[in-house]
């Protein structure tokens, strides 16, 4: 198999599952085919559209003691009028290099991403439920795989993306903890990237906040625990006397999210006023007892948005009435009908198959 091709093998018919509407888990049902290929003597080679199937390693495959390894998150959709499409999957193309480049792995060219991601999402089309707000979930991801003990970067690596359905992904508006002892990304460190040890780090401190009766952590800056950077695994935004801040990417401890990134574009666009800095907890706290904080809510591919009706500094407990949001829930609903097919798509987001 030569380079920049990407061959098929073919399933015989008799051994494809279909998608079962009523019966499948979010994270744990997957399509039938899945794409691999294999960094080698420094060329992807082995590009295979084949066979979900497990993967056999070496006990010794760096990935499993040293961690190299990076993920992404897209979402493909069916439209109204039945067309399937992907939702900015070249930023999130971008995205996975940038990873790759600060965890020491290989870029991933774009004939292997992109048209390996599109060939393989119009293959299972399918496994789209039809029910209003369902998607297709898809993960690229890629792993070192040299069989070696040593602490230095792998020569080979694995890249691959599989697939699963989603249904409407509905959350209930979460209680929000915030951290003041842990950290999720340090300046100089990995938060940019989309790296899985990120993501391993930050459930010892999650757990403890669920055992305080909360559902996540909003986390804060590494050196003083005073300046708001994301909520879980999203980007958060606050409402405070009608305007919308986020906290600002340039220290390099807040994960660019493309959920972030299309929500400052619509919030403008719909009037809102959108500021991109640093926010400190004494900031929310004294505007919440002004009575100006109107809303938190989290962005992200999963959720796409996530209302929050209660947040905790310490002892001081700030409650929000999630019946009276506003910002938030139009925000999903405008994302959502452009993910639909419902409004123009008028800055080109939909990459249709
Ligand atoms: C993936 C992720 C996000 C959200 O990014 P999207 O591109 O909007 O899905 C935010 N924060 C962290 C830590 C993430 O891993």
């Amino acid at each position: 198999m030569s380079a920049q091709k990407i061959s098929f093998i073919e399933i015989p018919f008799g051994e494809l599952n279909k998608l079962d509407p009523d019966n499948f888990a979010f994270g744990k049902s997957f399509t039938n085919y899945m794409l691999e290929a294999d960094y080698i003597d420094g060329e992807w080679k082995n590009a295979v559209i084949k066979k979900y199937a497990p993967l056999l390693m070496d006990p010794s495959t760096a990935v499993l003691h040293y961690g190299q390894a990076i993920f992404e998150g897209i979402k493909a959709y069916k439209t109204e009028v039945g067309d399937t499409v992907i939702f900015r999957p070249d930023a999130n193309y971008k995205r996975f290099n940038i990873s790759a480049e600060r965890m020491q792995m290989p870029t991933v060219p774009s004939w292997l991403f992109m048209e390996g991601m599109k060939q393989l999402v119009a293959l299972e089309k399918d496994w789209i439920p039809n029910a209003p707000d369902s998607s297709m979930y898809i993960r690229p991801f890629m792993i070192a795989t040299d069989p070696f003990l040593g602490v230095r970067p792998s020569q080979n690596y694995k890249f691959m993306i599989i697939l699963g359905p989603a249904g409407p992904y509905y959350s209930a508006p979460m209680k929000i903890l915030i951290e003041k002892t842990y950290t999720r990304a340090a300046p100089g460190g990995v938060g940019f990237a989309k790296n899985a040890g990120n993501y391993a780090a930050s459930l010892h401190p999650v757990e403890l906040a669920k055992q305080k009766g909360y559902d996540q952590v909003l986390w804060t800056d590494a050196n003083e625990h005073k300046y708001v950077e994301e909520v879980g695994v999203m980007n958060v935004m606050f409402v405070i006397d009608g305007k919308v801040i986020t906290p600002s990417i340039e220290r390099g401890t807040v994960l660019k999210g493309i959920t972030r990134d299309s929500a400052i574009i619509l919030l403008r666009e719909m009037g809102y006023s959108v500021e991109e800095r640093n926010l400190s907890i004494d900031e929310i706290v004294a505007a919440h007892k002004e009575g100006k904080l109107q809303e938190v809510f989290g962005v992200g591919t999963a959720a796409v948005v996530s209302l929050i009706a209660k947040l905790a500094d310490g002892d001081y407990v700030m409650d929000f009435d999630v019946e009276a949001l506003k910002v938030g829930p139009a925000l999903k609903n405008h994302l959502n009908d452009i993910r639909m097919g419902k409004v123009v798509d008028k800055h080109s987001w939909l990459v249709k198959l």
